[in-house]
């Protein structure tokens, strides 16, 4: 077996683990996604393995290895700085809760094991001469491009329901069609959703939202009705969802998850607080949801600058301008920055007086943007003002921070330290 897609030192290691496996005398396998993906053209990421050896004799054959889902048959090889995982034949039944086979039963033919497996393209393997064993026509589904469950669809996701969230997701992130009696055994099933752990569903639509195709996702998930059925909050109605997920196409492919997120929860109109709850509900990672939330905060800080700016009074801009400056220091340059991609991207309102460019020129023209960058520290300023640190001495040094963030002030030790003398008394 050539690969073309995979990494070749994961490569090499696979093969030593294919044919060590059939030295000991057994039957060995590459299988599943990683031929979906080599045949597709798609980078590799992991090389799995099925094999007819029991998980007692992969152990015996590979001392270094880690005993993942001993049960299930899945046993992890270390192989030359790679951990393959080798799993044995088996078949599946009894699922439990919609998701958890109760038994699994070691079986001899590989055809069994493929048996259970979600779709005609997962469903493919591949021995060490690169001869293809294909019962279910997942190599013309490729082709096809369509995403198909091995025999029938309805059962399939009755066995285990995140099976739904990953034909979207697949169908998505492949820019692939969902086969007639896949998408609809999906729609028979899909209150089975309800069974299915939040943090999984999460994953699912991650992937689909971070995928090049976040778009053709999300018009998926709006049409199979699977979210509003999960266990997580989904307190929209479709068409919010169809219209915040347009927005998508402002945002360049190369935005992070971070932007994407943000973007469809502004476009959806949820407060940075709704935002934090929601998220937080959803099991997203708290770096991501942070991230998300400080970007919406942003705009909450800019929209209460322009719902209070007076135009036409004396001094509107350079007012505007502080407020900006302030957001920018509240909640990062970052958050800020993303903020002004997730505006271009959602088309800004027209009638606004301020352009995301002109704020993008406020922020390049800051001098520092952080605490870390002041050129005088809280000793320094408890020091000169002979007072015992207290909630007072972090006012006053973002009061200093955004006197020099503003140009007001110099970035100076000696003219800061003054300043804050002043700032003390007029207190
Ligand atoms: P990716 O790793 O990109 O998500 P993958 O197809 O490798 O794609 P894995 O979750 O790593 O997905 O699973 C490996 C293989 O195990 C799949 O290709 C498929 O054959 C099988 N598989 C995984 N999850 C299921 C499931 N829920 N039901 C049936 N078979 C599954
Ligand atoms: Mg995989």
């Amino acid at each position: 077996m050539e690969w073309r897609m995979a990494p070749p030192g994961m490569a090499e290691a696979a093969g030593t683990v294919v044919a060590g496996l059939l030295a000991g005398g057994h039957e060995a396998y590459f299988v599943g996604g990683c031929l979906r993906d080599e045949l597709l053209g798609r980078p590799v990421h992991d090389i799995d393995i099925t094999t007819s050896a029991l998980p007692e004799e992969v152990m015996a054959l590979f001392p270094r290895c880690v005993p993942t889902g001993l049960a299930h048959g899945t046993i992890t090889v270390l192989q030359e700085g790679y951990s393959l995982e080798v799993t044995t034949y088996r078949t599946e039944s009894g699922y439990a809760d919609h998701r958890r086979p109760e038994h699994v039963v070691f079986v001899r033919d590989v055809r069994e094991d493929l048996r259970r497996r979600d779709f005609t393209i997962n469903a493919i393997c591949c021995g060490l001469d690169g001869g293809r064993i294909d019962p279910f026509g997942g190599e013309r589904d490729l082709k096809l491009r369509v995403i198909r469950c091995v025999g029938e669809a309805e059962e399939r996701f009755e066995e285990d329901a995140l099976r739904m969230l990953r034909c979207v997701r697949f169908a998505s992130v492949l820019d692939f069609a969902i086969a007639k009696n896949t998408w609809r055994g999906l729609l028979r099933q899909r209150d089975k959703l309800a069974h299915i752990a939040v943090e999984r569903v999460r994953a699912e639509v991650e992937r689909i939202l971070e995928g090049p195709h976040p778009q053709r996702g999300l018009g998926l998930l709006l049409r199979s009705g699977l979210l509003p059925r999960g266990k997580a909050p989904f307190p929209w109605t479709g068409r919010d969802l169809a219209a915040a997920a347009a927005r998508l196409a402002g945002l360049g492919n190369l935005e992070s998850a971070r932007l994407r997120w943000a973007l469809l929860l502004h476009a959806l109109g949820s407060s940075a607080q709704c935002a934090d709850e929601l998220l937080r509900a959803w099991t997203f990672p708290g770096a991501t949801r942070t991230g998300v939330v400080a970007v919406l905060r942003v705009r909450e800080a800019w929209d209460a600058a322009l719902l209070s700016a007076r135009p036409e009074a004396s001094g509107a801009g350079e007012r505007l301008r502080r407020r900006w400056i302030a957001a920018v220091l509240g909640q990062g340059q970052s958050a800020a920055e993303g903020w002004l991609t997730v505006l271009d991207a959602a088309g800004a309102e027209a009638a606004s007086p301020v352009t995301t460019s002109l704020l993008r020129s406020w922020t390049a023209e800051m001098p520092i943007r952080t605490l870390a960058e002041l050129a005088v520290s809280g000793h320094e300023v408890t020091a000169a003002l002979e007072k015992r640190p207290g909630p007072w001495l972090g006012v006053l040094l973002n009061q200093l921070l955004l006197a020099v963030a503003a140009g007001d002030l110099a970035n100076d030790n000696q003219l800061l330290l003054q300043a804050a003398q002043r700032m003390d008394r007029d207190e």
